[in-house]
């Protein structure tokens, strides 16, 4: 039944439908897949076997829906999903035994499709990383190749679903933690619109840039997936009132019409295209895109002159936000209580030093120095003046193309421990996604190829205007029809295969 790991979710969930395989068939085949492989990988912090098997069992007792679009379908959320009845960690110690009380907007979106909760996956404590590295509880290995790192900070997921332990994971995004992850695993990864997909349940790390959403193994799993976890959530502020489109139709339809990209003005920032791109990655995104103009497209080259502040300010937004977000974290409110404490003010300090990561401290502490007195003026307020002219730069772009293309990464997925000892070498990982976070608007991530020189899976990012996620799936779905399939990672390390 293993081979059931193989399919697209697409795949098993008509399979399901048809009652070929049954919920606990796909439950037992994930399962199987994950004791296998999950010893090399460390992808997962939690297998939640007996809950999913439990949950199987009563769907199959009742029969497929067509109404529950994930019907029996095995699906893994990153441990920053709050789960009732399965730990909710952030890959941090300070929430290791934390189990929320209610369960997250989209959490509660899937289970009424009829997805079936795996389990959580692995990531970079409080969502802050890009390699997966800084969990408290180890970091995650990338099924193409073990000594090299799954990207981050959903880096769980993304070796997840690669791997084929599920058939679609939840990430979160506040500067690229669905797209490059998904870039370094060969998946496709989106992240809507910021207010696509409720907040309401994922524990925050930039408030005014997280937005959760799809990590699968194709365009159209994307699509079905996003159209059940977006929506209005009257309980979630931000969250958007547009009606949801029919994702999945918008796509079938734009293959019925045979595929072709005619008509499609595709911009290429010049700032995504040129230094620092390893040869590797620019010569299969170009690949692809070649093949996008003999579907039709047309390239519109453009710039988007802020690009090079998108860094600077991405981190002083996020770590300011941050430095709020963690707050509550103290070991009275919430969070690790350090058991040596003589007084409230150790108690405070011994929590918070045990408890966080030096990663997260190092970011609660720069992002308490940018919203201080006497600096507020010139990192933050400063940093959202410049978001803005970020923001405007793709507002520009877009009316001159209909999506905008560029790599995700500058390189495929780096080796373990190479870009540990500097943060900042690691932070400048981040230069092609973060300024989409900044933006507002949706990106997705498309697995193009394997590296030359690596033989790594390299993805190429779309980003486009607000709300218009049918236009980067109908646009990477003509795409991936036309491209080689890329083949599952070998797993040459699962014995028995
Ligand atoms: N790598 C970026 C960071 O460390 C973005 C992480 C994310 O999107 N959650 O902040």
């Amino acid at each position: 039944m293993s081979d059931l790991c193989q399919h697209s979710l697409t795949q098993v969930r008509d399979l399901l439908c048809a009652r070929e395989v049954s919920a606990t068939d796909a439950t037992l085949a994930c399962l199987t897949r994950i004791e296998r492989t999950e010893p090399h990988l460390s992808a997962l912090l939690h297998v939640a076997a007996d809950q999913a098997l439990d949950q199987a069992r009563i769907l199959d007792a009742k029969g497929p829906d067509p109404a529950q679009p994930l019907w029996g379908v095995p699906i893994i959320l990153k441990d920053v999903v709050a789960t009732v009845g399965m730990p909710t960690t952030c890959g941090s110690r300070m929430l290791e035994h934390f189990e929320p009380v209610c369960d997250a907007h989209c959490v509660t979106q899937l289970k009424a499709a009829g997805a079936i909760i795996l389990g959580k996956a692995n990531m970079d404590e409080f969502a802050m990383g890009s390699s997966t590295e800084n969990s408290a509880y180890g970091p995650t290995k990338n099924p193409w190749n073990l000594a090299h790192v799954p990207g981050g900070s959903s880096g769980g997921s993304a070796a997840s679903v690669a791997a084929g332990q599920c058939f679609a994971s939840i990430g979160t995004d506040t500067g690229g933690s669905i797209r490059q992850p998904a870039s370094f695993c060969g998946i496709v990864g989106m992240k809507p619109t910021y207010g696509r997909v409720s907040r309401r349940g994922l524990v925050a790390y930039g408030s005014s840039l997280d937005q959760a959403g799809p990590m699968t193994r194709t365009v159209r799993d994307c699509a079905t997936v996003l159209q059940v976890i977006a929506g209005h959530d009257p309980l979630d502020s931000t969250s958007m009132t547009a009606p949801v489109p029919d994702y999945a139709g918008q796509i079938t339809q734009a293959l019925a019409q045979g595929g072709s990209l005619r008509g499609v003005r595709i911009g290429m920032p010049e700032e995504y295209w040129g230094q620092g791109l390893a040869a590797e990655v620019e010569s299969t995104c170009r690949a692809a895109l070649d093949l996008a103009v003999s579907l039709g497209a047309e390239i519109v080259p453009l710039s988007l002159p802020h690009t090079r502040y998108a860094i600077a300010t991405s981190y002083i937004l996020a770590m300011a936000e941050a430095s709020s977000n963690l707050a509550r974290f103290d070991g009275v409110r919430y969070g690790y209580r350090s058991a040596q404490a003589e007084d409230l003010q150790a108690l405070y300090v011994n929590s918070r030093s045990e408890g966080f990561g030096e990663e997260v401290q190092r970011r609660i502490m720069l992002g308490t120095y940018v919203l201080s007195a006497g600096y507020y003026d010139a990192y933050y307020k400063k940093a959202a003046q410049v978001r803005r002219l970020i923001r405007q730069d793709f507002l520009d772009a877009l009316q001159q193309c209909d999506v905008i293309c560029g790599p995700a990464s500058p390189t495929t997925a780096f080796a373990l421990g190479e870009n540990t000892t500097d943060p900042l070498q690691m932070y400048l990982k981040d230069v092609f996604t973060v300024a989409l976070n900044l933006s507002g608007l949706p990106g997705l991530c498309l697995p193009v190829g394997l590296g030359a020189d690596t033989g790594l899976p390299v993805g190429l990012q779309f980003f486009a205007n607000t709300l218009q996620e049918e236009s980067l799936l109908t646009v990477a779905a003509r795409l991936e029809a036309h491209l080689p399939t890329l083949p599952m990672p070998g797993l040459p390390y699962v014995a028995g295969r």
